[in-house]
């Protein structure tokens, strides 16, 4: 893959000049050639490490000793720079540092790609890369900051120390975040007063000759507004150049996956089939099923008939937890006929395209069950339909109604609500899994309404049958799973993407048989 389209001869390897520092802006594309399979690694490791960041904002405050602990750990583990190594030192294992700093650039590069597509999408990505640069940010050792702002054109200076004695009583009045005590030991820097208007116009800086004195906590509110406005530019200006983009067969599919992505198992293996009957999926679905499959199950029962969406959805689901071809066939017809099709219609119509749904007509392929991404962000709902994810889809009004009958307290829909309101609608969910679980801490990252399944069938210990025959690797590994990948499982997750990938085109296929809405 060349990011240009060709290579640049230079004497001087203009990798080396940009990997010089730990940090960037990200203010030039990549120049080389790559593997395709490595660009596919990059960007799924560095999604797995945008998906930490998200999870750990919402869980804990930001930059506070946990949040680091687990960031750090992430950092280690994914092969990301993790805190300022000088130049290419070779660490006892693994990727040297200049290798980590080339991953860092190019997965943020092939992100951009996948991201700019959609504002839902550019907005979820800029919150998550510009948490991550002020983790990193807030990282560097003082002489690495300085370095920095110099060499991104932020010709911020560090005051003397002599300077900031003479003013000492000033920046000391001005700041709220320093006192006489602790100001020798504050970085102060001196700045353009047009950089910093907004500690201007809240008085929180002192402004003398056409600068103004930020103390270092106050710089970095500098630097990732810069960070964000540029980044934000970037992706409208990628966003541009999508045409030339889609238009090569290779890239197509992946970027379009990655927007989606779903990194962890994709539930298509029916290991488990047949151990759940039919009789069981009413108290299932009131207490094991996530709600997006809750309220299609209802929708089901209630008007004995689903729209397209909503087969596809739930029927891929109902799949993954391990219903039989013979068992789906059952329960769709059973409850099809006590509505207005007959069972001759329900024959003719329907019965194929189940089958079709396991591999049982047309291609022969094994369906896989949506995972939380592609719910969430594509075919939403429109009036009549059911499907789509609640904490995404539904009037925050509608779905606090729906909350209250399934007996959440109100402090609970508060929580809920707010991550709603934040647009964490996975962890709204995990929230809604702990309150109606009674548990503390899911313990596990939620990407999948079948994962949502397993779990709480383990939490209840009535899955027993199901966790043996099912993987589910998350759970042991501490909070946030996407941190935890061995090899083996870094492995599984680039063979699930390119899996899922081929399953996305199949899926379309599978769509025309479905179309009777
Ligand atoms: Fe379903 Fe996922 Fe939405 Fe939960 S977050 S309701 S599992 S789509």
């Amino acid at each position: 893959m060349n990011f240009y389209g060709r290579t640049r001869k230079s004497a001087i390897n203009p990798q080396t000049e940009l990997y010089g520092h730990p940090l960037q802006f990200y203010g030039q594309p990549p120049l080389e050639n790559i593997s395709l399979t490595e660009f596919e690694t990059f960007a799924v490791e560095r999604l797995k490490l945008l998906k930490t960041v998200e999870t750990l904002g919402v869980s804990y405050v930001k930059l506070s000793e946990v949040y680091i602990k687990k960031l750090d750990h992430e950092f280690k583990n994914l092969n990301f720079p993790y805190k300022a190594e000088a130049g290419d030192r070779k660490s006892q294992s693994g990727p040297s540092e200049y290798e980590k700093r080339r991953k860092d650039h190019i997965s943020h590069f092939i992100l951009r790609l996948a991201y700019c597509q959609t504002e839902d999408l550019r907005r979820w990505f800029i919150q998550q890369e510009v948490d991550l640069f002020r983790y990193r940010f807030n990282d560097l050792h003082p002489k690495l900051k300085l370095e920095f702002l110099h060499k991104n054109n932020l010709q911020y200076d560090a005051i003397t120390v002599e300077e900031k004695r003479v003013l000492q009583e000033k920046l000391v009045n001005s700041s709220y975040t320093v006192s006489g005590i602790t100001v020798e030991n504050h970085d102060f820097y001196k700045v353009p007063f047009q950089d910093a208007l907004d500690l201007v116009r809240t008085r929180k800086v002192y402004l003398k000759a056409g600068y103004v004195y930020i103390p270092h906590q106050d710089i970095v509110t500098i630097v990732l507004n810069d960070f964000r406005t540029r980044l934000s530019k970037a992706l409208a200006l990628t966003a541009r150049s999508l045409p030339a983009v889609h238009s090569d067969e290779r890239l197509q599919p992946l970027l379009n996956h990655l927007s989606n992505a779903y990194l962890g198992q994709d539930y298509s293996i029916q290991k488990n089939v047949g151990k759940i009957s039919l009789e069981q999926i009413d108290s299932l679905s009131a207490k094991s099923f996530p709600l997006c499959m809750r309220q299609l199950h209802q929708a089901l029962r209630e008007n004995h008939h689903l729209r397209h969406g909503g087969r596809m959805q739930y029927g891929l689901f109902l799949k993954g937890i391990g219903l039989s071809l013979e068992q789906a066939l059952q329960f769709w017809r059973s409850e099809f006929i006590r509505g207005k099709v007959d069972a001759d219609k329900f024959d003719k119509a329907y019965a194929y395209s189940i089958r079709h749904m396991f591999g049982k007509e047309g291609k022969r392929t094994d369906y896989t069950p949506y995972s939380c991404m592609k719910v969430i962000l594509s075919n939403p709902p429109s009036q009549g339909d059911h499907h789509g994810c609640p904490f995404r889809h539904s009037d925050p009004e509608l779905l606090k109604q729906k909350l209250q009958l399934y007996k959440v307290s109100p402090s609970g829909i508060s929580q809920i609500l707010e991550l709603v309101k934040g647009m964490h609608y996975q962890l709204a969910c995990q929230k809604y899994f702990e309150l109606t679980h009674n548990v503390e801490d899911a313990n596990f990252s939620l990407n999948h309404p079948n994962q949502y399944f397993v779990e709480s069938q383990n939490v209840l210990g009535g899955g027993k049958d199901i966790k043996r025959e099912m993987d589910t690797p998350r759970r042991s590994q501490g909070n946030n799973s996407a941190a935890r990948n061995s090899a083996a499982t870094q492995e599984k997750a680039a063979v699930n993407t390119s899996e899922s990938q081929d399953c996305s085109e199949i899926t379309e296929d599978l769509d025309s048989y479905f179309q009777d809405a």
